[in-house]
């Protein structure tokens, strides 16, 4: 994968002066959403500009010790208006690892009332949105992270990525390919690893944050969901889980325990396709994965107004969750009769 010479001199050329700069990530941010923005504004502040991070929601509590994670403005708690003022004085406003100014939520209202800045995607989703100035949109990417690390080398040299900013590359690198094993790594991919691993960052330190930081609540939910809530059917080819508000609860929930839960129905041999249904106050979140062929993100868009990847995605539904379970496996219905299941 090559970034297009002609998008880094365009990027270079908006970087010329120095600018007051808003890096924005996506509602319930990963770890690729945040390692990419925390590294993305470290270079740039080194460059004299002025950098201000802003999410929409809170990041997960395993993630809090990424480095300058703290500075972060968080939109929904932001209550002395640093969000605002930093938009509306903003001269660009990057948009890191989503692909359209919707998944914002209230942000994105913030974001309409700034039409002066100029407005510049780095992201690896499919399908993005027109509204940018500069797209680099590479849908093959591994990672945000990759590609940030991809800019960093070709604008500034590796040699500018500190210990801090190869944690926050790594951490996204690492979480967005599922431990490097998904068919988005390339050897290009383990060699920017090695880049950022000889800055004498602690790769086992990064490990045991991400994976095996979680409370004693998560893993009982967990067992939980895999036991008592894990349906199976398609001939055992798809598979669902769901968890109320009221179950949440009982297993003192917070946000980013059931990340990653989505993932297990797809370790049982066979298995092509997984559902998470979690509810929210207003909604209930759907996650999607899929192995292979089966493309998620045609069916996150088509069944529940959203998208991703091919092999992962997810979106939103508005009804309750029985009908949202039937609305699934309804769904599936239809998708296996067209063949794509
Ligand atoms: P997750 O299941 O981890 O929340 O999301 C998996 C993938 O689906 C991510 O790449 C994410 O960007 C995408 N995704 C999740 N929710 C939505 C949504 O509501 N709309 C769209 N377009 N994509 C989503
Ligand atoms: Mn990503």
């Amino acid at each position: 994968m090559v970034i297009g010479k002609n998008k880094l001199d365009e990027l270079r050329s908006f970087l010329a002066t120095p600018s007051s700069i808003v890096i924005l990530s996506h509602t319930n941010p990963d770890g690729d959403a945040i390692g990419s923005s925390l590294a993305w504004a470290e270079i740039l502040s080194k460059q004299g500009h002025k950098v201000t991070c802003i999410l929409p929601n809170r990041y997960p509590y395993y993630l809090e010790f990424m480095p300058g994670i703290e500075d972060i403005v968080v939109f929904k708690d932001d209550k002395d208006g640093r969000a605002n003022a930093a938009v509306k004085s903003a001269d660009i406003i990057f948009s890191l690892d989503f692909h359209s100014l919707s998944r914002l939520d209230h942000l994105g209202d913030l974001i309409d009332e700034n039409q002066h800045a100029k407005r510049i995607l780095i992201d690896h989703h499919l399908d993005p949105s027109v509204d940018f100035d500069l797209m680099l949109s590479y849908p093959e990417a591994s990672s945000t992270c990759y590609l940030v690390a991809l800019i960093v080398e070709e604008l500034y040299g590796v040699e500018q990525i500190s210990p801090n900013m190869a944690v926050n590359l790594f951490v996204g690198m690492m979480t967005d390919t599922g431990n490097f094993a998904f068919s988005s790594v390339t050897p290009d991919v383990f060699r920017m690893v090695s880049v950022l691993a000889a800055t004498g960052i602690s790769i086992p330190d990064i490990h045991n944050h991400v994976y095996n930081s979680f409370t004693e609540g998560r893993a009982r939910l967990f067992g939980y969901v895999i036991n008592r809530k894990m349906k199976i059917f398609h001939n055992g080819a798809v598979a669902h889980m769901s968890l109320t508000a009221d179950e949440l609860r009982r297993f003192w929930f917070q946000q980013g325990d059931s990340e990653g839960f989505v993932n297990y129905p797809l370790t049982i041999k066979k298995m092509k396709m997984s559902a998470m249904f979690t509810e929210h106050s207003d909604f209930i979140r759907v996650s999607l994965r899929s192995r292979g062929d089966v493309d998620v993100n045609v069916f996150a868009q088509r069944y529940f107004n959203g998208g991703g990847h091919r092999n992962a995605a997810g979106g939103k539904s508005f009804v309750s969750m029985e009908e949202t379970l039937a609305h699934y496996e309804n769904s599936v219905k239809e998708y296996a009769a067209e063949g794509k299941l």
